[in-house]
């Protein structure tokens, strides 16, 4: 599912923490949110996600004007920084949660949702760990089991908020390479807010750059590391962050 921002403006005070902000996101496309704290990523990502609503301007999403759509009704799978898994549940329980919670109407049978949630499970190597609690995983794994949750839904758009920030290195890095696999094999259409340019770089097939709640320049990783159009995204990406 494409998504189309346009003119979207977001003041708080005096503040437009998004200035008229415009952004294609093809179907299918993993697109990086990059640039400084308090540049607008995340207000950005909320109103695409439609738990903050722009002062002007809209959200298309498969050129349907989703701006004011309930969140719920918007097909939207979340992963955040500080995974939020139930700490009471098992890791195949959070898995389905979203699944059980459905309505009658739409909710699989529990077969279904078993099936599924192996799948998942599998899918990041997980499974051994199915009947464990979240607080007997590591922080990475505990990621990984974000992901799935997230992706269990079948959502047509994810939406990552500096989902590998508390984590470190070598675990990020672990965890890019899954982001991407876990893109490459479904297909959703995703926005990634990340403040770390080699994680954009990395996984990402557009980077946007964004600075003062405007895009500063967006393109292909190597495009915007090779040709930086503003002295802005000069000076960002030779800071090593
Ligand atoms: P980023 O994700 O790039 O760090 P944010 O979108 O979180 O940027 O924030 C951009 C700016 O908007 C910051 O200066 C922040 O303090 C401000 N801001 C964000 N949310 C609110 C809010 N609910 N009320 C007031 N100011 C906010």
């Amino acid at each position: 599912m494409s998504i189309e921002v346009r003119n979207v403006t977001k003041r708080y005070g005096d503040l437009a923490v998004c200035d008229n902000l415009s952004l294609d996101v093809p179907a299918g496309e993993l697109v990086a949110l990059l640039g400084p704290s308090g540049s607008g990523k995340t207000t950005l990502l909320r109103i695409i996600a439609g738990l903050e609503v722009p002062d002007s301007g809209s959200v298309l999403f498969h050129g349907e004007d989703a701006t004011r759509t309930e969140v719920r009704d918007r097909n939207v799978g979340f992963v955040f920084q500080h995974y939020a898994l139930f700490g009471h549940m098992t890791i195949a329980e959070n898995i389905a949660f979203g699944l059980r919670v459905r309505p009658r109407a739409t909710r699989p049978s529990e077969r279904e949702i078993k099936a599924k949630v192996a799948d998942l499970l599998k899918l990041v190597q997980l499974d051994w760990l199915a009947d464990r609690h979240p607080h007997q995983l590591s922080g990475g794994q505990r990621q990984r089991v974000a992901l799935a949750r997230a992706l269990a839904v079948e959502p047509k758009v994810l939406l990552l908020d500096e989902p590998f920030g508390a984590l470190d290195a070598k675990v990020r890095k672990e965890l890019r390479r899954w982001l991407r696999r876990l893109h490459d094999e479904m297909h959703v259409t995703s926005v990634f807010v990340t403040h770390d340019q080699e994680e954009a770089m990395e996984v990402a097939d557009r980077v946007v750059v964004m600075h003062q709640g405007k895009i500063e320049q967006q393109g292909a990783p190597h495009e915007v590391y090779d040709h930086p159009a503003t002295p802005f995204v000069l000076q960002f990406l030779g800071d090593v962050n």
